[in-house]
């Protein structure tokens, strides 16, 4: 059962309540290079993005904010460690949010400064604590980052937010352990009404790190745990944009692009499959809209399939049959397959 939080405004952005799960991304590039994070942002918008987060590391850095927040459409999310001096910068600047992990900001009174200007400027402020980067203090007591060392980490934090009555806030406990990231955001999302961030942080290379989001990403929002998400992947960032979709997408959480069905091919098979629905994958990448199209490889569940799916192909021996809206359109050889479905796929569709 999903526990609807407070509503927070991130820019014209609203997550929580019953507003859709928002998809987010960070910036690879470094900020102070204006040219090629606004080139980076506007990828990443394409791809669908909703919020951009980017590391302000130095002052260039958080002097480069408000000239990206004026050449991109979505909203910007400045992320910050150790010197909190860098998120009274990015407020200035005219960031949406700021993400700050009060475990390395150090002192109280430097939270406090930090949460007295974002009150002041009505940014909210995601409370961003990591397995990584736990305070000294509780590593001592826990001697690991333990899921029950996390949450006294967000809980400590919580707590300066909720003295300084203030309540614009998102909050995420990510892990790189999935099993213990799934502790942790069960025991946060009983303890808190603010809407949470999640993922599985430093989850890998595309392929294994997908996969491990995956699991942990998808068992929280099925159990309907979750606000945000963004997928940390060692990748170009469109690639994170794609899996959160792609993971929304299989819980019918949201329906964003189209989505492939193919069949794992067997000895029934007697076309290349896999190449057909590789070209397939790659000519749907340009479609915005959201569409089944199954690339199926003989009759056994080919037909039933593909009546199914927006559009498909059930093929047979060196030939296919195209279906569009469950009905059988016409049987193509396999050279021409692919050009003719896209042909029918153009004729019913507005991209
Ligand atoms: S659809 Fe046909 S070829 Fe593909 S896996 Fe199923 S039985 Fe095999």
């Amino acid at each position: 059962m999903r526990r609807l939080k407070r509503v927070v405004e991130i820019g014209k952005v609203k997550i929580g309540g019953n507003n859709p799960i928002v998809v987010q991304s960070m910036t690879k590039t470094k900020t102070r290079d204006i040219k090629r994070t606004i080139n980076q942002i506007r990828r990443l918008q394409n791809a669908g993005c909703e919020i951009v987060r980017m590391a302000v590391v130095n002052k260039d850095d958080a002097l480069s904010l408000s000239c990206i927040k004026k050449s991109v459409a979505i909203p910007i999310i400045a992320d910050i460690h150790f010197d909190y001096r860098l998120a009274l910068k990015a407020i200035g600047e005219g960031v949406d949010k700021i993400r700050i992990n009060p475990g390395n900001i150090g002192e109280k009174w430097k939270v406090t400064e930090v949460i007295k200007m974002a009150k002041d400027n009505n940014v909210p402020i995601r409370i961003g604590v990591n397995s990584g980067s736990l305070p000294k203090s509780i590593l001592k007591k826990y001697r690991h980052p333990t899921p029950g060392a996390i949450v006294e980490s967000v809980n400590d934090a919580a707590k300066i937010f909720i003295k300084n009555r203030f309540n614009n806030i998102v909050i995420s406990a990510k892990g790189a352990d999935v099993k213990d990231t799934l502790s942790v955001y069960k025991v946060l999302n009983k303890q808190f009404n603010y809407p949470l961030h999640i993922g599985i942080t430093e989850a890998g290379l595309p392929f294994r790190g997908g996969i491990k989001s995956a699991v942990g990403s998808g068992v929280l929002l099925n159990a309907g745990i979750g606000d945000t998400i963004r997928i940390s992947l060692t990748s170009d960032p469109v690639m994170e944009v794609v899996a959160a979709y792609e993971i929304l997408n299989a819980l019918g959480l949201r329906q964003h692009g189209p989505i492939l069905i193919s069949c794992p091919i067997c000895g029934r098979c007697e076309v290349n499959l896999a190449r057909i629905a590789r070209r397939v994958e790659s000519r749907l990448k340009k479609y915005k809209n959201f569409m089944k199209v199954a690339v199926m490889g003989c009759v056994v569940n080919g037909p039933g399939e593909a009546r199914e799916a927006d559009f498909g192909v059930a093929c047979g021996k060196g030939v296919g049959i195209i279906f569009a809206k469950g009905k059988e359109i016409r049987r193509v050889r396999e050279t021409k397959l692919v050009d003719i479905l896209f042909e029918v796929i153009d004729e019913n569709v507005d991209n």
